[in-house]
């Protein structure tokens, strides 16, 4: 359990067709893949995914989310690597906020260094390109919901 990791390519990453450089930094890395799917997104498992942050951040965000999501094609993946993977993949994704990340990191070289503010000021969800679980329960939560097939115990 501490050699998986569990990654979710987001809409905006597909839609700008960033799909093969991002999986290209996991590969660089080491890390390898055992399991993915490509599926248009639910709200149910949308909402299961980012219920926790619906409540904290309200309706509007929720709804923003939403709008980004549903209907819109997601690749859930499993990642394998080397103990203490789930850490090491944060720090190749980069922090949530592209125009914070550091380069050479997927969200600093490939975000466009969007921003809180400019998303704000557009009515929409941050476009930060892909989902990295942080915890080992976050993987095996997230992991059921969108690959539900896949055993993790
Ligand atoms: P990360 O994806 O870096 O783990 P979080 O888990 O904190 O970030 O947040 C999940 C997602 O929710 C972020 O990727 C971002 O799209 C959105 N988000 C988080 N916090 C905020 C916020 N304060 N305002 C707007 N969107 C947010
Ligand atoms: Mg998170």
């Amino acid at each position: 359990m501490n050699n998986i990791t569990f990654v979710m390519i987001k809409p905006d990453a597909v839609e700008k067709n960033a799909v093969y450089a991002i999986m290209r930094y996991f590969y660089d890395n080491g890390i390898s893949v055992c399991c993915f799917d490509v599926q248009q997104a639910t709200s149910e498992r949308v909402t299961l995914h980012y219920g926790e942050h619906f409540e904290r951040l309200g309706q509007d965000f929720a709804n923003r989310m939403l709008e980004l999501f549903v209907g819109k094609t997601v690749i859930p993946i499993v990642l394998t690597g080397e103990e203490g993977i789930i850490a090491k993949v944060r720090g190749i994704v980069g922090v949530t906020e592209p125009v914070k990340a550091a380069k050479g990191t997927i969200r600093g070289d490939l975000g466009d260094g969007d921003s809180f503010e400019r998303s704000e000021r557009e009515n929409r969800v941050l476009r930060n390109l892909i989902h990295a679980s942080d915890t080992p329960e976050a993987v095996a939560r997230e992991a059921h919901i969108w690959l539900p097939g896949y055993p993790i115990q």
